[in-house]
């Protein structure tokens, strides 16, 4: 069959804390993690606004400090939910930036951008992380890149994975598919420790995040991945240990300096800064010490906390990691033993605590610590993107079958949960039931789509809703549902009354939380906006750099007498009042066009050139300058 896509096409960890980019190197046969401008190679899924620019990445966690409640992070702990959602309103407590609730209970952010109040959907925020993902890429391959391959938890619903989507439209990207984080992973594992695949393997993949946590059982034979089971948590990881740890010195700071911080937004930021810096410290030692200088009040704070006491802490949670773990097993119907390789991925599995439970779990077995916990899910990702395109010939032929994370279904009569396709079914498939009317001369047949493992229809998750129009007759009138899922995992239903002909496939609405087009239309005109400004914004850094690189070097200039003194009084004056005024046009802090600048630095080597060159053609004619 032939492929798809042509050119370079990339694979993308979307990160909740962190994001990392890969792509398949012909050449050396292998994926390739690319490195941002900073040298890194996990760029922080940061976004802020300030006055006068829009930064992503490293530039805007490293001023986040300094401006909490316009510095975004966590965009894919909102991606996909209602405002309402209960892991939303918990959120909102931690968060320094302003989340509401907009139209439909969408969560919307709300920004000062440039001194204006701006709006921003999830979707809107993962784009623009996105769309730095994207830059990296192309500035590594020095070529455009359009296609890329997005990673998910594999325990995101079709909501969030729809969402997601959207967000690599809006970020101009044709996204050729959506994958699952830990089978991503396991393409990694499994190509780089190929040798021990010939024979079937089960692996497991234990992936914790900044954010989330998700685990999946696969088998690996020869070339072909399945994914037997999958679990997790999407919301666990790293910034809830994070928390655990703020609170604890929160607590303390009270009691030692009859002091509350809660509430002050610059403060617990900076706490949470130096805590997660301290978290990774426990990882390597068994005590971490903090400070901060004037933290509320010009109060200098310092304290420690020993590997221990953070265990402790986090205790509840580390356990609730290991009973996930279990669950997966189960489902997998696996007993524990039959696993081959335990994968350790994501910048948490580097806790000694969670590496401990996790190696007592599995009965002393070694944990698999040879692939970059950092790095595996964006190889996979790239590695899938390779697989995906026309160009690349030296990828292996990997099948890959995955799984659905959560059951998909209907309504039946009584509020009940009629599961069409059970969860961890594997991916591409399609299936066909024939419900009955129940009431006699029924004109329309409403179907409600649920996704969820609760009985109680109306307790899962609502996916849509399909309208109907059917023939008047007795109850008992056939009515065929299908559904498909296709390889991101996205469904799609189709409902038909056969003696009419009647059929309609489920439009993706609002109501299932996700955008219309004409919403990812306008967000993609958008986010080319928000390129151009950001590009003004580098054109007027670079003429307001000229010109000071310019003033500079004519203040020099006229530091040495042997020039001053050829110089006429005249042009001494007009060149020192242009100095003055180049200064000051500098320091001002009123928003200029970059032609302001442009113009003066002009006028400004007009003035100093005329005046330089009377004194090369060694005459000073006061007179013949006259304007
Ligand atoms: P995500 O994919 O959710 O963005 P990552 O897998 O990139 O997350 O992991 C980021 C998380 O890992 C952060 O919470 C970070 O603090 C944590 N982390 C990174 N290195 C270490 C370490 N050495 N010890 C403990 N936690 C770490
Ligand atoms: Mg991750």
């Amino acid at each position: 069959m032939a492929k798809k896509y042509k050119g370079p096409a990339i694979g993308i960890d979307l990160g909740t804390t962190c994001s990392c980019v890969a792509v398949w190197n012909e050449q050396n046969n292998r994926a390739e993690i690319i490195h941002n401008e900073q040298g890194n190679k996990i760029t922080p899924s940061f976004v802020a606004f300030s006055d006068d620019q829009r930064l992503i990445g490293d530039a805007a966690k490293n001023q986040a400090a300094s401006n909490p409640a316009n510095t975004i992070f966590d965009a894919k702990r909102l991606i996909g939910r209602k405002y309402s959602d209960s892991v939303i309103q918990n959120d909102l407590q931690l968060w320094p930036f302003k989340v509401i609730a907009g139209t439909e209970d969408n969560p919307v952010i709300v920004v000062n951008f440039k001194n204006e109040e701006k709006l921003f959907v999830a979707e809107e925020i993962s784009s623009m992380i996105l769309t730095k993902m994207k830059e990296i890429a192309e500035k590594f391959l020095e070529s455009e890149v359009k296609d890329a391959v997005i990673t998910v938890p594999a325990y995101f619903n079709d909501s969030q994975r729809k969402a997601t989507k959207d967000a690599g439209v809006i970020a101009g990207l044709n996204v050729m598919r959506i994958i699952n984080e830990p089978t991503a992973a396991a393409i990694a594992y499994g190509l780089q420790k190929r040798d021990n695949c010939v024979k079937e393997r089960n692996i497991f993949i234990f992936d914790l995040g900044g954010g989330t946590f998700d685990v999946s059982l696969l088998t690996i034979k020869n070339n072909t991945f399945v994914v037997k089971a999958t679990s997790g948590d999407t919301h666990l990881g790293g910034e809830d240990f994070d928390h655990r740890m703020v609170n604890h010195f929160v607590k303390e700071f009270k009691r030692k300096h009859k002091k509350d911080i809660i509430g002050n937004s610059r403060a617990l930021r900076r706490l949470r800064t130096v805590c997660e810096r301290a978290k990774r410290t426990l990882s390597f030692d068994t005590k971490a010490s903090i400070e901060i200088d004037a933290i509320s009040e010009g109060i200098d704070f310092s304290s420690s906390i020993t590997r221990a006491k953070f265990d402790q802490l986090n205790k509840d949670l580390f356990q609730k990691c290991i009973d996930t773990v279990k669950s997966c097993l189960d489902d997998a119907k696996m007993v524990k033993d039959l696993v081959d390789d335990v994968v350790l991925v994501g910048g948490s599995s580097r806790i000694p605590k969670v590496k401990q439970l996790l190696q007592e779990f599995f009965n002393g077995k070694d944990l698999c610590m040879s692939i970059n916990p950092d790095e595996a899910v964006a190889y996979g990702a790239a590695v899938q993107a390779a697989l995906l395109s026309d160009d690349i010939k030296s990828v292996p032929n990997l099948v890959l079958r995955d799984v659905i994370p959560l059951s998909l279904g209907i309504m039946v009569k009584g509020d009940v949960m009629s599961v069409l396709i059970p969860r961890n079914s594997s991916i591409p498939i399609k299936t066909n039931h024939v419900f009955l009317t129940c009431v006699d001369d029924q004109s329309i047949v409403s179907v409600m789509v649920y996704e969820g493992e609760r009985i109680i229809a109306s307790e899962n998750n609502l996916l849509g809703l399909v309208n109907l129009s059917v023939p008047l007759a007795p109850r008992g009138l056939p009515i065929q549902v299908s559904f498909a899922i296709d390889t991101d995992g996205i469904l799609n239903v189709s409902v038909e009354e056969e003696t009419s002909g009647n059929k309609k496939d489920i439009t993706i609405t609002k109501e299932n939380g996700r955008l219309s087009t004409e919403e990812i239309e306008r967000m993609i005109q958008e986010a080319e906006s928000f390129k151009a400004q950001d590009m003004m914004f580098d054109k007027k850094v670079k003429a307001k750099n000229a010109l000071d690189d310019y003033l500079y070097n004519m203040r020099k200039v006229m530091r040495d007498d042997s020039v001053t003194s050829m110089l006429t009084s005249i042009d001494k004056m007009k060149i020192n009042s242009a100095m003055i005024k180049g200064k000051k046009l500098l320091d001002d802090k009123q928003q200029r066009e970059t032609f302001v600048f442009v113009d003066f630095q002009r006028e400004v080597e007009r003035i100093f050139e005329l005046a330089l060159n009377k004194i090369n053609k060694g005459y000073s004619d006061e007179e013949s300058d006259s304007d």
